[in-house]
């Protein structure tokens, strides 16, 4: 594969941002580059109401000569009834609804497209934003309850070489209120209630911090969702800083690291972030966010036939992963269109596991939920680009 993809990119990550900066402008999206503007006022001179934490919404409040209590009403029907109108919020006067319907929106996801597991329930949506830009959620159900996969931007500017979701670069980030109605639109059209979320959905949750960090902290409210923070799983490609700057968030949340490669050379030539940060740093990083939080790390890794399934790999892997307290998830690659990896078959998936089972270290093959309709996350959303092109 060529070296394009993050090299190329102005915008790209600064690898000088090293631990410890107070303002993750590693983030692209960061600054007026534009990828940000779903967080602006909106064409219709509207802003978004669903962004705003219950501190910003009680200053709204005191600025509409309200009182602070409204600001927790308007709070409870936005994050934990998920309104969809100002219509619906009734305890509020009619003055006060109709004042911030001529001033805000409330944010939503459009149902583009539903495809229901026959085996096991998954539900895989495609859902459109305000501005036509569509991302993939899915929904699956676990002994311990339901879980969203959720999207963070609409597309990834990663790169990595076994994705879809990276394929046709990133158009821009989602704000807070885009992650957040994942959640809401897929509770209400199913009706359960969500208690884990995963985001390894399309895009990179550290290239968008701001916004990824605020969703958290609005899901997990007590005044809205109350979503429990240690029931949340963020998957990152290796965006050192990003890492640093999660630790000093506190939130107890489980750092998963895509690695899928165990030395430099194989890294880089599937996954272009490790040119900026090399596995030494991603690793030194996830010991830091172990030590600082008390959390597992857990570490992906997609096998793909003859590139990283070797006894040799699984031999330098053993010796990278060894002082660390982590969880290693196999996942034998998902193979995209026009891609020539291809994932080994069972036998050699099932010895890769047992090899590192024995070395000692903890190691499971990612369970597969709804197979039929697991075509790999990102390929439903360039069908849709596609068939608008
Ligand atoms: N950008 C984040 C999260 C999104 S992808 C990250 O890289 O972690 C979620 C996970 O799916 C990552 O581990 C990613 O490497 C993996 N993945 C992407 N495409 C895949 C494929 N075709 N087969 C198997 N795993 C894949």
């Amino acid at each position: 594969m060529d070296d394009k993809g993050l090299k190329d990119n102005k915008n790209s990550i600064n690898p000088e941002e090293k631990a410890g900066a107070d303002k993750p402008s590693f983030c692209i999206g960061v600054g007026n580059d534009g990828l940000n503007f779903a967080n602006l006022t909106l064409e219709n001179g509207k802003k978004d109401i669903k962004a705003l934490d219950l501190v910003e919404l009680k200053a709204l409040m005191s600025e509409m000569k309200q009182p602070a209590f409204r600001a927790q009403q308007i709070f409870k029907w936005l994050h934990k009834e998920c309104a969809e109108s100002f219509d619906e919020m009734t305890n509020l006067p009619l003055t006060l609804r109709k004042q911030l319907d001529d001033n805000f929106v409330i944010i939503s996801a459009a149902i583009e497209k539903k495809l229901i597991s026959e085996y096991d329930n998954t539900v895989k949506y495609l859902f459109r934003l305000f501005d036509g830009q569509c991302i993939e959620s899915v929904l699956m159900q676990y002994k311990y309850g339901y879980s969203l996969c959720v999207s963070t931007q609409a597309g990834c500017k990663m790169g990595c070489a076994f994705c879809a979701s990276t394929k046709n670069g990133c158009v821009r980030n989602l704000s807070a209120s885009e992650i957040l109605s994942q959640v809401y639109v897929a509770e209400r059209d199913t009706g359960v209630r969500i208690s884990h979320i995963v985001l390894m959905g399309i895009g990179e949750p550290l290239d968008n911090y701001d916004n990824v960090i605020k969703f958290i902290r609005l899901i997990t409210s007590p005044d809205g969702h109350n979503l429990s923070v240690r029931n949340i799983t963020l998957s990152t490609c290796g965006v050192v800083p990003g890492i640093y700057a999660l630790i000093k968030e506190q939130l107890p949340i489980t750092l998963s690291v895509s690695l899928h490669a165990s030395n430099d050379e194989k890294r880089s030539a599937i996954m272009p972030v490790n040119r900026k940060w090399p596995i030494r740093e991603v690793i030194k990083a996830s010991k830091a966010y172990y030590e600082a939080t008390g959390r597992r790390i857990s570490f992906e890794y997609a096998l793909v036939k003859g590139v990283n399934d070797t006894k040799t790999d699984a031999d330098e892997l053993a010796v990278l992963l060894k002082d660390l307290n982590c969880h290693i998830n196999l996942i034998p690659v998902n193979e995209i269109d026009k891609s020539e990896l291809k994932a080994p078959n069972k036998e050699n998936v099932r010895s890769f596991q047992d090899y590192l089972s024995q070395k000692g270290l903890n190691i499971t093959v990612r369970r597969t939920l709804g197979s039929d309709i697991n075509a790999s996350c990102g390929q439903l959303r360039s069908s849709v680009s596609t068939e608008v092109e």
